[in-house]
């Protein structure tokens, strides 16, 4: 169900619950700003849209009377970043609570603190998006933007919304050194959006590994891109030691170091 604010007059790509309206309305933005603020009206996947509204109303007690976010999430950090942080999708009860990635449940708390521990971020606890938490040199960005059920996307899904990550990229490329990507389906949705963006991509596509590194060549000015895998910072990744604090900091480190905002 889309909200009555979330429709424009006209039908078409100018619709923001026509699967046009990514690619249309991602195109006409020239700011980082502009983008944040026009992926929010987005309405293009009716599951998606449904599923998002619908958790809102879940009513679960250490969250009772929060008024949730319930819309797209849009990147977060400085629009001059050199380092992009690149997850899977909102969570239900996290980033689309509060509207901001990463931020109000376990995987953002883990994630903040490394962010926080090498400098990164100005507070290692993520709690609300008004907490003042700033990032220094350092984006946050999902290929999908609304909270999908069970953490899945569908392949359709994805790919409706990657107009959005891809216009984020051309737009943050002229400062983008380094792309840090949390998990197997961010790595394979990033693919072709940094095609979609301008930069080649090695053939074969480069598979996705903790602790993998990739350099992307220059392709219409762009400049190169290093591309870093990391196992996603899940509940159940770090629960099981999958991925541990110190594996996350290692990748975080190298990324950071690579984009010159460590030393
Ligand atoms: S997932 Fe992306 S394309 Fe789909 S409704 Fe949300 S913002 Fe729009």
């Amino acid at each position: 169900m889309r909200r009555r604010d979330d429709l424009d007059d006209s039908d078409g790509p100018n619709d923001p619950g026509d699967p046009a309206f990514p690619r249309a309305a991602a195109a006409a933005e020239t700011s980082l700003a502009g983008l944040d603020a026009r992926v929010t009206r987005c309405a293009a996947c009716p599951r998606l849209v449904a599923w998002r509204e619908e958790k809102a109303h879940d009513d679960l007690p250490a969250y009772r009377g929060q008024r949730y976010w319930a819309r797209p999430v849009p990147g977060f950090g400085p629009a001059d970043a050199p380092l992009l942080i690149v997850g899977l999708a909102p969570a239900a009860h996290g980033a689309n609570r509060t509207g901001r990635m990463f931020t109000g449940d376990r995987s953002g708390d883990v994630l903040f603190a490394a962010l926080h521990a090498l400098g990164l971020a100005s507070r290692p606890d993520p709690v609300a998006a008004d907490d003042g938490m700033t990032l220094r040199g350092v984006r946050m960005s999902s290929p999908v933007r609304c909270a999908p059920p069970a953490n899945r996307p569908t392949p359709a899904e994805r790919d409706t919304c990657r107009p959005w990550l891809a216009r984020e990229l051309r737009l943050l490329a002229p400062t983008l050194r380094t792309v840090v990507v949390l998990g197997a389906f961010g790595w394979q949705a990033l693919m072709p959006a940094l095609a979609e963006a301008g930069w080649a991509l090695p053939r074969p596509r480069p598979a996705f590994g903790h602790g993998t590194r990739v350099t992307l060549g220059q392709r219409d000015g762009q400049a190169r891109l290093d591309l870093f895998g990391c196992y996603h910072v899940s509940q159940r990744n770090v629960f099981t030691g999958r991925l541990t604090p110190l594996m996350l900091r290692e990748v975080l480190e190298a990324a950071a170091e690579a984009a010159g905002i460590l030393p």
